[in-house]
């Protein structure tokens, strides 16, 4: 309650507290504020505790006790979801989840009045631009000619091509570093991490060695060196080749958190899709791609769908991860479908970059399921409840102006003006004319479920990772959420779910679980010093400012 009463330097509050008494009487409602006293001082012993001693290591065993639990495995017995139940961890796996578990003398995490749930899966995250966070929050993708501030500072022409290329392997550590731990904080337990900083093997090393001493669950996405192709520079580029020593030097293990995709990016030209697609396939690895319209891309991935891309015959497979996949044609979605390619969606990155409309009903329509994406922090948050809000809120916005539409014959074409009901709307009969039943070919509204879905087992199936993480299922690595449903912004507790997903953000992530180690313990991210890191990034930053030659002002349009 009291920072230096904490520190064992206690503090006279009895004339303050006097005040507030004298206050309090006065009403029958202050007066029952006081009345909570004793159980704040219990929760505040409870707060002192620390993490069951030795997390994580083999053998160790603790059991998260009394949580609502949200297993996202609906195999499991009540579809597994529990208004209370137990974990059982033991070591770095998941032993049991049951009502009224008996564990011996395990340590005990009291999950009263909080939901466990899996962590969230973030399929495509540029971490490596954590020190341009809000630089771009005005900005589109590609200058437009309009003058205008999105369409002028934007992020071909600034983040590829003017900060990227100056990047040292210092910066690609500690940016990559900083962003893994700010998402370990707002309980974001994996990520495929899509680094475009390849500028040589020193960097590549350096992506490697942050993503493992960040203790989370990883992909590493070897991609390419930002601007190389483009500027001509960047002559230690070793990109795609480089892929076979990185993945026998860092990766011939599979019992490790991180493990390696290969980037396989379209728009550099056909050899260089021709060779990264190649060695990708020979080391056995995912390979994923941005794919979107604005820079060109549909007529490449057409190619690539009739088996004639690169050099004339790479075609796509199950082992393709495609990113946004905006402004494709019907012929490549149905491919992508039927050869089993899997699709991560940028929802709010894409809405607000011009990527084109984020192809949620496509993917319905074809019974194909996203994973979600936060792309990058220079322009939007890589926090998940934004991610799971803007997928379920566009998508909705969608389909009930679809419904609304309905009668006026074909509910697809949106009214010009302002995309809501045409002048001479037609109406239907019953008490409220404007509200027709939903047609049938329109895709159901989302839920709560569906994109909590999207964010934690989904993912875990696009990364090849549904072994051994995206659900609280026994016998899987214990990748654990414990979140705050009597914090203010959320009680009372009413649909676990909904509250997850409409109600909470990042401060609700009171404690996060890796592999069963705990990372984030009563709302405090743990073995690490912020401080000190957070200098070298701003450190960093200056640096990448000064050498890129973009002067930094805080009240920029940029
Ligand atoms: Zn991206």
């Amino acid at each position: 309650m009291c920072k230096l009463c904490d520190e064992g330097k206690p503090q006279d509050h009895s004339g303050s507290r006097r005040d507030f008494l004298k206050a309090a009487t006065a009403t029958a409602v202050g007066a029952s504020l006081f009345a909570s006293r004793p159980a704040a001082a219990r929760d505040d012993d409870d707060d002192r505790r620390g993490p069951p001693e030795d997390h994580g290591r083999r053998g160790r065993r603790y059991i998260i006790r009394g949580g609502a639990v949200m297993t996202m495995d609906p195999s499991m017995p009540n579809k597994g979801e529990y208004p209370k139940a137990d974990v059982l961890v033991e070591g770095k796996k998941i032993l049991a989840v049951e009502q009224n578990l008996h564990a011996g003398g395990a340590d005990e995490i009291d999950a009263r009045g909080k939901i466990v749930m899996p962590g969230f899966i973030d399929t495509h995250h540029h971490q490596f631009e954590t020190a341009l966070r809000s630089f771009l929050a005005d900005g589109v993708l590609i200058n437009d000619g309009s003058g205008t501030p999105s369409g002028s500072t934007t992020y071909f022409e600034y983040i590829l091509l003017t900060f990227a290329p100056v990047y040292r392997p210092e910066d690609v550590y500690i940016n990559e570093l900083f962003g893994g731990l700010s998402q370990i904080d707002a309980g974001v337990t994996t990520v495929h991490d899509v680094s475009q900083i390849h500028h040589s093997p020193q960097h590549s090393d350096a992506a490697i060695k942050a993503l493992f001493d960040t203790g989370r669950r990883a992909a590493f996405g070897y991609f390419e060196s930002a601007g190389a192709n483009i500027l001509g520079t960047n002559p230690g580029n070793q990109y795609p080749q480089d892929a076979v020593r990185i993945k026998k030097q860092w990766f011939s293990s599979s019992d490790q958190l991180v493990h390696m995709i290969m980037g396989g990016e379209v728009y550099l030209g056909d050899p260089t899709t021709d060779k990264s697609w190649t060695i990708g396939r020979q080391l056995d690895l995912q390979i994923a791609a941005h794919i979107l319209s604005p820079f060109g891309i549909r007529p490449i991935f057409d190619k690539l769908a009739a088996g004639t891309g690169g050099n004339g015959n790479i075609g796509i497979g199950p082992d393709n991860l495609f990113i946004h996949m905006t402004g494709m044609s019907n012929f490549a979605w149905q491919k992508a479908r039927d050869l089993g390619a899997q699709v991560s969606i940028s929802f709010p990155i894409e809405m607000n970059m011009r990527h084109g409309m984020p192809p949620i009903l496509r993917m319905q329509s074809l019974q194909m399921e996203p994973s979600l994406s936060t792309d990058v922090e220079c322009t939007l948050t890589a926090d998940f409840f934004t991610q799971m809000r803007s997928c379920m809120n566009l998508q909705r916005m969608l389909v009930n102006q679809m419904i609304l539409d309905s009668p006026n014959g074909n509910q697809n074409l949106p009214n010009p003006l302002d995309w809501g009901l045409p002048e001479s709307a037609v109406t239907v009969p019953g008490p409220f004319p404007y509200w027709p039943k939903p047609p049938a070919d329109i895709p159901a509204p989302l839920t709560t479920r569906d994109v909590l879905r999207y964010a934690t087992i989904n993912g875990a199936k696009h990364l090849r990772l549904d072994g051994k993480t995206g659900t609280l299922t026994p016998g899987k690595e214990a990748d654990i959420l414990i979140l705050d449903a009597e914090a203010i912004n959320v009680a009372p507790l009413n649909q676990v779910p909904g509250a997850v997903v409409s109600l909470m953000e990042r401060t609700n992530v009171e404690t996060v679980i890796v592999a069963g180690k705990v990372r984030k313990w009563k709302g405090r991210l743990l073995d690490v010093n912020i401080p000190h890191l957070r200098r070298q990034l701003e450190n960093s930053r200056d640096y990448i400012f000064a050498k890129a030659g973009v002067p930094q002002n805080l009240f920029s349009s940029q």
